[in-house]
């Protein structure tokens, strides 16, 4: 069967919003000592283009590698960090940038290990939120998108890791 690629949210819809986003974060954390925490793979187009948003001298980034156990294309909730951060963010505010927050497993997970480690704060930045697919409520402090249940691709998104450069937010269809 053929497949077609189907944009969902188009490139400039999510540019305006992740303006909107940085400006509203710029704003929060004014003279604070903000921490963006890139979850790689799939946020790293979305931090680019957020953390270019917030207008901020003394921000730093951090990366993060994960990798989520699941079957097909959901996660197991076991999350294996395969990248940790390069230094201790302690008494630091740290915002975690995520793509998409599916059934909330990963990210309550990274907000447990965070949590150990001190930070003066801690929020979460997601671009896309499927709560139709929620088995554990977590708090989204900032978001792009809520969408339906559909697996999305593109703008940093893979399937089989393919497909992150896609400019828009899409989905495979079947013809
Ligand atoms: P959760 O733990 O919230 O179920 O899933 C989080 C991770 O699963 C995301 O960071 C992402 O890597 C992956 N994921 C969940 N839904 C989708 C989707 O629709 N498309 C893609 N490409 N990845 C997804």
């Amino acid at each position: 069967m053929a497949e077609r690629i189907v944009s969902l949210i188009d490139a400039d819809t999510i540019a305006a919003r992740v303006r909107e986003l940085g400006k509203q974060i710029a704003e929060d954390y004014k003279g604070r000592n903000l921490v963006l925490v890139c979850v790689l793979k799939g946020s790293f187009v979305f931090t680019a283009d957020l953390a270019r948003a917030i207008e901020s001298s003394t921000m730093r980034i951090e990366f993060l590698g994960v990798r989520s156990y699941g079957e097909g294309t959901s996660t197991s909730g076991v999350v294996q960090i395969t990248q940790d951060l390069s230094r201790p963010i302690e008494g630091e505010d740290i915002l975690i940038v995520e793509d998409i927050i599916d059934t909330g497993l990963t990210i309550a997970h990274l907000l447990d290990l965070f949590r150990t480690r001190k930070p003066a704060s801690i929020k979460v930045c997601a671009l896309l939120h499927k709560p139709a697919r929620t088995r554990i409520e977590v708090p989204i402090d900032y978001l792009g998108f809520t969408i339906e249940d559909r697996f999305v691709i593109g703008y940093g998104l893979d399937w089989g890791e393919k497909y992150r450069n896609l400019e828009s937010i899409s989905v495979v269809e079947s013809q």
